[in-house]
């Protein structure tokens, strides 16, 4: 059986410390939040394997919504975002974290937190698995990010290219020979 796995050049960030980062993380937000019920927005189809770590290691009072926020086309960012239908009468008033995989210009993330914040969120935070700090075009100052990486297209833990790599198990970088000119 051929796997998925051939195809991955290097191996950036192992299962192992996406998981001891999570740890870390969760403890900064339950100094953060624990007596605040917060809601994680958690952005399809990108964040759920970060989200689903996360929540392995969050253990305070605390609620998930889901959102889908459209901004890449293959490995090309478009520069505009598109959010598909939300009741954004949830999260009026309370306490919001966007869990997102990756910022990379972080014009999805700015356009995101812009939107929810004109809707009456308490406060707003971002959660970020990845951050390319060198490509970060707006001002964003994301709170919460795991790992800071280079200029480098990764897939796996979530991340796609065209639509496949979601299901490794950590963070990588494909073969050239794999990906599309
Ligand atoms: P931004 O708006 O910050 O430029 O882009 C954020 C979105 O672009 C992410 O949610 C993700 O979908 C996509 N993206 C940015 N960099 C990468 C990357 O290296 N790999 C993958 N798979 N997606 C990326």
């Amino acid at each position: 059986m051929r796997s998925i796995e051939e195809d991955v050049l290097k191996v950036l960030i192992t299962k192992e410390e996406i998981d001891e980062r999570c740890a870390e993380l969760a403890e900064q937000l339950h100094r953060d939040y624990q007596d605040e019920n917060p809601i994680f927005l958690c952005i399809l189809k990108g964040a759920m394997p970060f989200m689903a770590k996360m929540l392995d290691h969050l253990k305070f009072k605390m609620q998930i919504e889901c959102i889908r926020v459209k901004s890449y086309d293959g490995m090309n960012s478009t520069g505009s975002v598109k959010i598909d239908d939300f009741n954004f009468d949830l999260i009026k008033d309370r306490h919001v974290i966007l869990v997102e995989d990756i910022i990379d210009t972080g014009l999805t993330m700015k356009k995101t937190s812009d939107l929810f914040k004109e809707k009456g969120v308490k406060s707003l935070e971002i959660l970020a698995l990845l951050n390319k700090p060198v490509l970060n075009k707006v001002p964003l100052n994301p709170k919460y990010i795991g790992f800071e990486i280079p200029n480098e297209f990764v897939i796996g833990f979530g991340l796609d290219y065209d639509e496949q790599y979601r299901n490794l198990p950590y963070v990588g970088v494909l073969k050239p020979e794999v990906v599309k000119h």
